[in-house]
């Protein structure tokens, strides 16, 4: 499909941002946006990037009232040379359409989700910025925009892509975090939407957050939704637990998100030599091995921070550190080596960087 590029008048140019550690996560946006919309009967229609800019909806529209909403999220990265690559795109592109059949929304063709990607990135390309651990976060987005309140799949769809320039997660260096393992709420269940990465799944996990927050714990590790038992994931990310030279992780039966950055850790973790067993693995168990030393260290795995260490665990008013409550070996090879592959600074042996 053509995507037409509309003028960008002076005035909706934005200031840049000078000071590249000042940027954090998600709070500056570029000054275009990619978008294409979906109806029934004709399809992907009008795929254009126009400047970006607040939206008219419908205060009756579907995604407003029932949640019909998918999004992505991926990053571009400048290389030392001055180029741009991404980082695996087609595996989101995929992601996206399997949350879209979950929410009964269109599916967006890949060539489609790749090429609008691209061709933003290529056109904002001098807003992505350069210091070390900062990218160009892009966050491709499906919302329903049917004005009816009739619940049904809507006949009217937004795919829209906006970009945010972040800032490095760990600029102060790594800061392991604090864990309180979730044994009142829930994230998903066998036949719910775990597996999706929509917006109802993030709004129900924002009071447990909240609550964890206040008892001084910085995410939560949430246990499966029916016996409260087994890992799944923690705050939005995937979750490891290294024995020695074994690595442990959630298996992909439905309940939890098919991270990037969980794939990509398994196979990288196989390649330095460690064992990765995708299985399930019970909290006691966990909280055992932890006490006694078998498990070595643990963390968390996603787009934003890459590879976040898990310093300590709180399950049932009992804490416990994980080795020295410092960083594991492990943990620190896994973030250098994938953030040097996203870089441009280490070989890709895996084909997993696109250069724009
Ligand atoms: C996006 C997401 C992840 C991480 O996926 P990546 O592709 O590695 O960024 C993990 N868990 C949840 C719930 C998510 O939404």
């Amino acid at each position: 499909m053509e995507i037409r590029v509309l003028p960008l008048p002076a005035e909706a140019k934005k200031k840049k941002y000078t000071d590249e550690s000042q940027l954090g996560f998600g709070k500056i946006f570029t000054d275009r946006l990619f978008i294409a919309e979906w109806k029934t009967g004709q399809g992907w229609v009008d795929a254009r990037i126009e400047p970006y800019a607040p939206f008219q909806l419908d205060p009756a529209c579907t995604v407003l009232h029932y949640a019909q909403e998918i999004f992505e999220g991926l990053k571009a990265y400048r290389w030392k040379d001055g180029s741009v690559a991404l980082f695996r795109p087609e595996m989101n592109a995929r992601r996206f359409n399997h949350s879209a059949d979950r929410m009964c929304m269109p599916e967006v063709p890949e060539e489609l989700f790749l090429k609008g990607v691209a061709e933003l990135v290529k056109l904002e390309a001098d807003w992505i910025p350069t210091a070390p651990g900062t990218s160009l976060y892009i966050r491709p987005t499906l919302i329903a925009v049917d004005p009816y309140l009739g619940v049904k799949p809507a006949d009217h769809y937004y795919f829209y892509v906006i970009l945010s320039p972040v800032g490095a997660y760990y600029a102060g260096g790594f800061n392991p975090v604090k864990i309180m393992v979730e044994d009142k709420y829930v994230r998903a269940v066998p036949g719910g939407t775990g597996e999706a990465k929509t917006g109802g799944n993030y709004a129900s996990s924002l009071k447990s957050g909240m609550e964890a927050k206040q008892k001084g714990f910085d995410q939560v590790l949430w246990l499966d939704g029916m016996e409260r038992r087994y890992i799944e994931e923690v705050g939005a990310m995937n979750m490891f637990f290294a024995y020695g030279d074994k690595v442990v992780t959630a298996p992909l039966e439905g309940t939890i998100l098919n991270g990037v950055t969980r794939n990509s850790v398994i196979t990288l973790a196989a390649e330095l030599g460690f064992t990765v067993d995708e299985r399930k693995v019970d909290i006691d168990t966990i909280m055992a091995d932890i006490k006694s030393g078998k498990i070595t260290e643990a963390f968390g795995s996603g787009t934003a921070a890459v590879i976040t260490p898990v310093g300590a665990l709180c399950y049932k008013d009992e804490n416990v550190t994980l080795g020295n409550g410092g960083v594991g070996r492990l943990t620190q090879k896994l973030y250098d080596t994938l953030t040097g592959i996203q870089t441009g600074e280490l070989a890709d042996k895996f084909g997993w960087v696109r250069k724009l």
